[in-house]
């Protein structure tokens, strides 16, 4: 795991939202390849693996079925999530991630894939994660997120992961989530951007402070 991707995860456990702690026991380049991530909230302790951060308390979900790299979907991905620099880093989740890759031999921006396929590991550039449902990251800490599917849950979290204006894509079938504007669909997927977050707390205090 990329040791820049720590700043950006968080704790699945239902708490406030925390940043986690690293500690590393081996890392090769800039990346964790065995160690821990700790909340200093809930003492809740996750281990680094082979480069595979492991977030799940519960049994384990059903991975994707291994998916020969595709070029044609790679190309998607790329365009899909408008990868057209190396700024940040995009999500690719569940079957999405066997594609990454070939996605990254097009493009320069760091990949994090949640649930690929068993066989798809973690490389310079593509960081791997497993989790129970949610996304453990934080609020629009990604430029875009490609999903597989999922749970409404799964779905929402991966739209509160991305952005403002970031890409998120989503297989056809999956009903447009709240907080998405759709953008381009054909008989596969669709493409949304995730909509500006409003700001009613700054209007609150500003309306309190005029009362008062
Ligand atoms: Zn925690």
């Amino acid at each position: 795991m990329f040791i820049e991707l720590v700043d950006a995860l968080r704790c699945p456990v239902a708490h406030e939202e925390s940043w986690l702690v690293a500690s590393a026991d081996r890392m090769e380049a800039r990346h964790i390849v065995e160690g821990t991530l700790g909340c200093p909230v809930c003492r809740a302790e996750y281990p680094i693996h082979r480069g595979v951060v492991d977030f799940r308390r519960e049994s384990p979900r059903r991975l994707p079925p291994r998916t020969a790299p595709d070029p044609e979907q790679a190309m998607r991905l790329a365009a899909f999530l408008d990868l057209s620099d190396a700024s940040g880093f995009a999500v690719l989740v569940g079957a999405r991630g066997a594609h990454a890759p070939l996605v990254r031999a097009q493009v320069d921006t760091p990949l994090v894939l949640i649930d690929p396929p068993e066989d798809v590991e973690g490389e310079p550039g593509i960081s791997v994660l497993r989790c129970d449902g949610e996304l453990p990251l934080a609020a629009g800490a990604a430029r875009g997120v490609a999903i597989d599917g999922g749970s409404p849950e799964r779905v929402a979290s991966a739209v509160r992961a991305t952005r403002a204006t970031g890409r998120v894509v989503a297989p056809a079938s999956t009903p447009l989530p709240d907080g998405v504007r759709e953008i381009a669909r054909d008989d596969t997927d669709w493409v949304g951007e995730r909509e500006p977050l409003p700001s009613p707390v700054v209007t609150l205090h500003v309306r309190r402070a005029a009362r008062g």
